[in-house]
This record gives C-alpha cells, sequence and structure tokens, in this order.
C-alpha cells in the first residue's frame, strides 16, 4: 500500500506537466468546487490523520483550535525543518514530488481560511529548495497560486523560507521566531500557536508528510483512508531506516508493520549476519527500544506501550557490534550543541551528560556516575521552555536503564567492553 510514494518512480515528477497527468491538483479543484473551508477540516478529522512531525496530534482537531472571525489574518507554516538525527523522509517528498507538498498545502490553507503561507524549509536542504522554487513558480503560472485560485475566488501567496541551519528551528516556536527575523529561541507556551503565531496572528504550523496526505485524503475519501492501519494510527507512515540494515532507506508502510517485518522483510535484516541489539523507533531523542520489542507494532500507541515514541519515524537499527555509551555519547553530542541556552537545565544538563559519557567512553568514568547521570536527567524534564531538554534526558536515561551492565563494565573494566566491529 504506497499512498505518497507511489508516484516517485516516474520520471520528471517535479514538472507540474507530469504531476497534473497523474491526477494532480484534482483534490485541489474538488475542494474548491466541492467543500467550504469547514468542510474540509471534518474530512481531515474523519481520516483520523495524526501529524507526522513527532508529536503525533490529530490534525483536524489540530486545525479546528484555531479561533476565526477574530479580525487577525490567519496564517499556514509548513515545518521543512526536518533536522532530527536518523530521520530523511520529508525530504523524499520535497525532492521527488515537491507539488504534492504543495497541493496539500494549498488545500489545508483554504481549510483554515488562510491567504498567507509560508514553507520553512531546513538550511541545508538547499536542492531541495531549489526545487521547491521551482514548483512554485510553475503553481504560479498554472493559477493553483495566487490571486483568485481556478476561478474560486480564493486567493493564496506562499513563500518560501530558507533556514539557516540551526535544529531548534523545527520546534514550532522557534520557527515562527526565525520568520520573523529573530533569533530561533523557542516561546513560552501558552499561549499557543494557533492563538498567539506568527506575527502574534493564529498560526498552524504543519509538517511536510502530514501536508502531502491531504490531497489523497481530499481525493479518495476519509473512510478510504482510515481503513488504512488500525484505529486511531491511520494511513500509512514514511519509516526512514538507518544504520545496521542491509537495505536503509524510506518505505512507506501502514502502520500494522511490526519493527521485525520492517527490519527483516522490507530493510533485509541485519547487516552480516548479525544480531540485532536495538533500536531507535522515531528520530535520536526518543527512548530506546531493546531487541526484544522487535515484534512491536510501528504505530503511535503499540511504540509508546513498549516504552518508547513513534516520533518522526525515523528509525535507527543497531547491531550487537554497537557500544551503547559511544552512541548516546554521540547523540548527547548533538543535543549540547543545538541546545539555545534559555534554559539552565538545558544549556548546563547537555553538557555535563556528554562531558560525563565522554569520560565513561574513554575508560575514565568513575564508581557513582550512572546515578549522577540519571539524575540530571530527572532535573532535565519537564521543566524547560521547549522540549530539547527531555529529548536529550530521555534516550541517556533509556540507554543507561536498558543496558545498565554494559555501562557498568565501561566504568569497573575502564574500557569500552564491546568488541569492534570487524
Ligand atoms: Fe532552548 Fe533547551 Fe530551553 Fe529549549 S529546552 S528553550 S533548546 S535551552
Amino acid at each position: 500500500m504506497k499512498i505518497l510514494t507511489k508516484n516517485m518512480h516516474v520520471p520528471n515528477l517535479r514538472e507540474i506537466g507530469v504531476y497534473e497527468s497523474l491526477g494532480g491538483y484534482q483534490g485541489l479543484r474538488k475542494s474548491l468546487r466541492d467543500c467550504k473551508p469547514n468542510d474540509i477540516i471534518e474530512i481531515v478529522k474523519k481520516s483520523g490523520l495524526r501529524g507526522r512531525g513527532g508529536a503525533g496530534f490529530p490534525t483536524g482537531v489540530k486545525w479546528g483550535f484555531v479561533p476565526k472571525n477574530t479580525g487577525k489574518p490567519i496564517y499556514l507554516c509548513v515545518n521543512a525543518d526536518e533536522s532530527e538525527p536518523g530521520t530523511f523522509k520529508d525530504r523524499l517528498v520535497i525532492e521527488k514530488d515537491p507539488h504534492l507538498l504543495l497541493e496539500g498545502t494549498i488545500i489545508s490553507a483554504y481549510a483554515l481560511d488562510c491567504h498567507l503561507a509560508f514553507i520553512y524549509i531546513r538550511g541545508e536542504f538547499s536542492y531541495g529548495a531549489t526545487v521547491l522554487e521551482k514548483a512554485i513558480e510553475e503553481a504560479y503560472s498554472k493559477g493553483y497560486l495566487g490571486k483568485n485560485i481556478l476561478g474560486s475566488g480564493y486567493d493564496l501567496d506562499l513563500i518560501l523560507h530558507r533556514g539557516a541551519g540551526a535544529y531548534i528551528c523545527g520546534e514550532e516556536t522557534a520557527l515562527l521566531e526565525s520568520l520573523e527575523g529573530k533569533r530561533g529561541h523557542p516561546r513560552l507556551k501558552p499561549p499557543f500557536p494557533a492563538v498567539v503565531g506568527l506575527y502574534r496572528c493564529p498560526t498552524v504550523i504543519n509538517n511536510v508528510e502530514t501536508l502531502a496526505n491531504v490531497p489523497h485524503i481530499i481525493n479518495n475519501g476519509p473512510e478510504w483512508y482510515a481503513a488504512i492501519g488500525v484505529e486511531r494510527n491511520t494511513g500509512t507512515r514514511l519509516y526512514a531506516v538507518s544504520g545496521h540494515v542491509n537495505k536503509p532507506g524510506v518505505y512507506e508502510l501502514p502502520m500494522t508493520v511490526t519493527l521485525r517485518e520492517l527490519i527483516y522483510d522490507h530493510c533485509g535484516g541485519i547487516r552480516n549476519g548479525r544480531r540485532l541489539k536495538a533500536v531507535i523507533p522515531g528520530g535520536s531523542s526518543v527512548p530506546i527500544l531493546t531487541a526484544d520489542r522487535v515484534d512491536t507494532r510501528m504505530d503511535y500507541d503499540s511504540v509508546a506501550k513498549a516504552g518508547s515514541m513513534l516520533g518522526s519515524a525515523g528509525v535507527v537499527v543497531m547491531d550487537e557490534s554497537t557500544c551503547m555509551v559511544k552512541a548516546v555519547r554521540r547523540i548527547t553530542r548533538f543535543y549540547a550543541e543545538e541546545s539555545c541556552g534559555q534554559c539552565t537545565q538545558c544549556r548546563e544538563g547537555t553538557e555535563w551528560l556528554y562531558q560525563i559519557l565522554t569520560r565513561i567512553e574513554h575508560g575514565r568514568g568513575r564508581a557513582g556516575e550512572l546515578e549522577i547521570l540519571l539524575d540530571l536527567c530527572t532535573q532535565m524534564k519537564g521543566r524547560t521552555i521547549c522540549p530539547l531538554s527531555d529529548a536529550a534526558a530521555m534516550p541517556v536515561e533509556s540507554y543507561i536503564k536498558s543496558f545498565y551492565d554494559e555501562f557498568a563494565a565501561h566504568i569497573t573494566q575502564q574500557r569500552c567492553v564491546i568488541l569492534p566491529a570487524a
């Protein structure tokens, strides 16, 4: 079952004529012709579509929070700042099928009564930005953007905005600050962006994969979409699989797939016939799953029940040759670099985590440091402006708890206890 990637093998899909020849922009035509904005919100609610960026919040419900008739403009921001380590699926949509994203964005903007939308794209995605720029130009020239779209009376302008390469700008309020031309510092919530967002106006921020589903939901109906997957976990997901598998890549599958099926049936199993040790199921910030969780179904609720989060569905597979101290030290380094520095727990905590883990990895760990790390993680969670502090603490906590003996052995034996890969 492929929805978002079904046409990605077609040559020149990026060109608007090719996209149209495959039924492209029919969802937009149908929306403008047959639906009032609220009808679209109801359709998306009925489909069960949940946000694909990380939190998994129901998309239609999020749209429903936006206050109407306030006299202020409503903005839609597409979060294309895909920066979570292990995640590379939005990039695929942007680079291969940009008009699908544009069509989803225009329909969603219409649903929200928004007349100015933005795509905030990660600074490093220079190729993706070029592809989108051309696609936007084509959409304007064909009358899918601009004034009186397809003669409907609806106007929408779409601006592509390139970030400068900061992970934190993927956090929705930091993204808004950055769009306003300020330093990408997350804002305190509440108020939430749905009420006080870009330029203090009601704003919806949606992920690329989320919006790319919208044209298909409009074309095929919410019942069709809701029938894919399982209750509360409808539709497909783009699983970005990396690490120690034979065939890494982006796999679009219904959320009924198990981790075992994903790794062994779709990704060709573990490289060099090694044994599975652990899996990050949803980007580097989520708790790790040990190999005995391999039969977990890869939907939001099942992964949560197994003790982690589906997050961005960036799946990183680790085989038995992986040193868990080194793995989490590398992840921690990233978060220490990317902390914006506003909150003490995050600014200092990420750096302390990194320093202690580096000592342990290099055979200079001291007795009691695992307890210090765990205590530090507790102090870092749930107390900061944005979730980056939690994102740094959760992996450390889960790696230590899941592989306590391995961490302890690094300290007692003063060296790495995992054999290097052959
Ligand atoms: Fe900045 Fe970290 Fe605080 Fe988020 S948690 S606002 S990244 S210091």
